[in-house]
């Protein structure tokens, strides 16, 4: 039985072509395990929480600049909405599948959970090559996926947000069609992300890769790694250089960390005397030639050589699953920080914490962003904006507490004498803290009717 859809899973959708387990089976392994620390509960009750509440896939027919009529596939997957409406990103990429935009939207939920937002968790994604459509062809294809949706996304019942390859003017559009379909009303918390002239909040844009930092800090500084309690000195490799990984890399660098290697799609570079990559230099060359790669003193590198670099924080930046069974022995980092969705496979988590590397996993590392969009959509709804320092603030206290909160439990698993082979990990950790509340929640409402 497949518990995300309810239906028995097709075999050849459990494992992809290398072997490694589809995203919804991951997403199955991680509850099962946080599930064996939860004893007490009813069976029932845990089985309500996996499965996702609602999936809708549409068909896109969308007219190209060149008169061509082409048919795109898009999925909103509503998982569950115990805490609040629905959140969570939109993506435009080819490898967009119902498999994929489900386990993250699980995910969302359990962040949300875990960061204790009132929010539940939803995900959406068009299969797409969005660098081969004009700007003209992705608003078309946004709009028609908006209209499409209807009204299963709304202000108080799924709130979508940028993700891979969206951004605020991909958010823009949802606005805006949403916003000619139900006019007279305030629509704007029915998206966040937006450009901050229609709605948008401070802060929004680095978010993410700004909480991925923070959480880093709030674990060093907790003593969790030893001889590296703090990112004054660490050395730091980045996969993806976008909204999450740029931002990450400047504010490592704010705070005395020395980031030696980062990569794109396109390839990857590394510092070439060791020493930290010049990020302006970086910046200017990326906006000009849209790849990394040949900036002065660096040296080019795969992805493959940048998951391996000997560093004190590896940051996966890009897309999931890219620490996997076959490469999980060559990481030669300290801590991972997930600031993409699900970078590391469960078989991948087991090297990893029998050889002692720490991951912080996704649902909170990368949190910063549904934080500061739960700010935007708040403000939106009381037609105020708050100051960046005011966000900054209560983003830091959010991700503080959630980390404290997280590494408390990771110690008493350590500590606990009956653990015995049971995971101890902090991903475990952080699921059982947001199953916790979950559950406590689904007991007070009751299941309907
Ligand atoms: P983005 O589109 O701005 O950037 C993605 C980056 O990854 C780009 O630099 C791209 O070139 C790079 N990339 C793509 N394929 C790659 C590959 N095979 N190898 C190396 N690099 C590759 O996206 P983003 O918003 O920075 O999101 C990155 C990740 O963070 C995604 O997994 C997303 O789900 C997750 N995330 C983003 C947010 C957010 O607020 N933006 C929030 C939570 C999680």
């Amino acid at each position: 039985m497949n518990t995300m859809t309810g239906k028995a899973p097709a075999a050849q959708t459990t494992t992809n072509s290398c072997g490694e387990l589809a995203p919804e089976r991951i997403i199955q392994q991680q509850f099962k395990r946080a599930e064996q620390h939860l004893s007490g509960l009813d069976s029932g009750l845990l089985e309500v929480l996996l499965p996702a509440r609602r999936t809708i896939t549409v068909n896109i027919p969308v007219e190209l600049d060149d008169g061509q009529i082409r048919t795109f596939v898009g999925y909103r997957v509503l998982h569950n909405r115990l805490l609040g409406p629905g959140k969570g990103g939109i993506r435009f990429h080819p490898d967009v599948s119902l498999s994929e935009v489900s386990a993250l939207a699980a995910l969302m939920t359990w962040k949300c959970a875990l960061l204790r937002i009132p929010f539940g968790g939803a995900k959406g994604g068009i299969a797409c090559s969005p660098k081969q459509l004009s700007q003209r062809e992705l608003r078309r294809v946004t709009r028609r996926f908006v209209s499409e949706l209807g009204d299963n996304i709304g202000p108080y019942t799924d709130i979508p947000a940028p993700d891979l390859y969206t951004d605020s003017q991909t958010m823009a559009w949802i606005y805006d069609t949403y916003d000619a379909l139900h006019p007279g009303e305030n629509n704007l918390p029915v998206v966040t992300g937006k450009p901050m002239a229609m709605g948008g909040s401070e802060g929004r844009s680095e978010a993410t890769g700004r909480g991925a930092v923070l959480a880093a800090e709030r674990l060093l500084s907790l003593g969790a790694v030893p001889q590296l309690s703090s990112l004054d000195g660490a050395r730091v490799a980045i996969q993806g250089y976008g909204e999450v990984g740029r931002v990450a890399a400047r504010l490592l660098h704010e705070r005395g960390a020395s980031v030696i290697a980062v990569s794109d799609s396109r390839g990857g570079v590394l510092a070439s005397n060791g020493d930290r990559l010049d990020l302006d230099q970086l910046n200017a060359q990326k906006a000009e030639t849209g790849t990394l790669v040949g900036v002065a003193e660096t040296r080019t590198i795969t992805n493959a050589d940048l998951l391996a670099l000997d560093c004190d924080l590896l940051i996966p930046a890009a897309l999931g699953g890219q620490i996997h069974a076959g490469n999980a022995q060559a990481v030669n980092a300290r801590v991972i920080v997930e600031g993409a969705n699900r970078p590391v496979t469960p078989e991948a988590d087991d090297i990893l914490t029998k050889r002692g590397i720490l991951v912080l996993p996704d649902i909170l590392a990368n949190a910063g962003g549904v934080t500061v969009s739960y700010y935007e959509w708040v403000q939106n709804i009381e037609h105020h904006s708050w100051p960046l320092e005011d966000i900054n603030g209560r983003l830091r206290a959010r991700i503080n507490n959630a980390t404290d909160r997280v590494v408390a439990r990771w110690r008493a698993f350590a500590s606990d004498q009956d653990n015995g082979e049971r995971c101890t990990d902090l991903r475990t950790a952080a699921l059982v803290e947001a199953l916790e509340r979950l559950t406590s929640v689904l007991e007070q409402r009751g299941v309907w009717p």
